[in-house]
Parts: structure tokens; sequence; C-alpha cells
């Protein structure tokens, strides 16, 4: 009403509203673009951080699963297995975590199974429901892996400090790739390697 009253009654203010429904449109486009960017990407930055959160905790969750950190053998830990210096050997290491935070550390997965095998004859007092994390060091990236879900390659041209060993891999992709390189035999997981594997690989019949 007051609207009306105001144009009709004051014709020189028609041209201030052309003028007005003139700049409309740039105005309109502004808010648009206002719009867009403060509230849509607003919203997508916030669905960003839900996400990165989300997989934060996941990764924890899953750190949380696997047993935790890693320990990495001391200057003079040797291997219960052949007695040798076990941090000589980083890029072979094996590591037997138990519940109460104690390692023991192999130069090899070899003398890791050997270990595993036998836990009564070079683990005295120790059980294997005790074992909290089983790790061998993976071949490609030197990191470690859950042995227990890692591929072992039998038969290769690459020896350990032990002579013939089981080189571990992450993924069968990864451990067929390292057969075709390395003139491997077999690939095993870890179920897979019985204490009659283990005399082969030391006897280097494949
Ligand atoms: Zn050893």
């Amino acid at each position: 009403m007051s609207l009306n009253c105001s144009t009709s009654s004051n014709p020189l203010q028609l041209p201030l509203v052309r003028g007005r429904a003139e700049s409309a449109p740039p105005l309109i486009r502004g808010g648009r673009e206002g719009f867009w960017s403060n509230e849509f990407f607003g919203k997508k930055l916030v669905i960003r951080l839900v996400i990165l959160s989300f997989f934060t905790l996941w990764a924890a969750f899953a750190a949380a699963q696997e047993g935790v950190v890693v320990p990495k053998p001391g200057a003079k830990d040797l291997c219960p297995v052949c007695g040798m210096l076990v941090s000589k050997y980083p890029n072979w290491v094996a590591v037997v975590k138990y519940r109460d935070g104690h390692a023991h550390f192999f130069d090899g997965a070899k003398d890791m199974f050997k270990y595993l095998q036998d836990l009564h004859k070079y683990a005295p007092g120790h059980r294997s429901e005790e074992i909290a994390g089983i790790h061998v060091t993976e071949f490609y990236s030197l990191g470690k892996v859950d042995a227990r879900k890692a591929f072992f390659v039998i038969g290769s041209d690459v020896l350990g400090p032990m002579g013939h060993e089981f080189v571990p891999l992450e993924t069968r992709a990864d451990a067929e790739e390292f057969l075709k390189d390395h003139k491997g035999k077999q690939i095993l997981t870890f179920e897979q390697v019985t204490a009659d594997v283990v005399e082969r690989v030391d006897n280097g019949k494949f």
C-alpha cells in the first residue's frame, strides 16, 4: 500500500524505481554467487571435514585392532633361534610381540616360523595365547606388515642373513610380481608354512 502510494503520488520517483529494476539482475547474480560460494561450498567443506574425521577415527581404530606399535630390536637383541644380532639386518627383521609389551626379534621370517612352531624350545615360559602381534619386514616397502596376512615367496634368488628365506610381501599381486622377477618357486600364506616347508627352505629344496 505505501509503495503504491509513493510511486503513484510522486512520478519523479519512477526513474529511480526503474533504475533499481535495471540494476536488479546484477544484484541477484551477485546474490546467487554469494549463495554458491558461502552456502554451497561451506556445506561441502563441512562434508569434507566430517569424512576426514571419520577416516581419522577409522585409522585410529584400525591401528588399535592391529596390536599397535611394532617395537624395533635393540642393538644387543639376539635372534632366539640362531643367536645372530638382529639389528644388523633391518631389512629382514621379524617381531613377535607379547601382550605384556615385550617382544622377541628375528633376523628373518624363517627363524620366526621355527620359533613359533616350537615355542617351548625357543621361548620357555611363553605361550602362543599371550602373543599380541606377529610382524615381518615387507620386501618392497621395508615396512612392517602383519605376518598372518602376508604372502611368503620361497625358492627365489633373494637370500636372507640365514640363506634361503621366506620373502614377505604384503599382497598376493606383489608376491606374484616378486616371484616372476626373482625366480621364486612358490607363494605361501602364513598358515601354509608348516615345519616341513621350513625344513625344505633350510635345505634349499623347493
Ligand atoms: Zn635367527
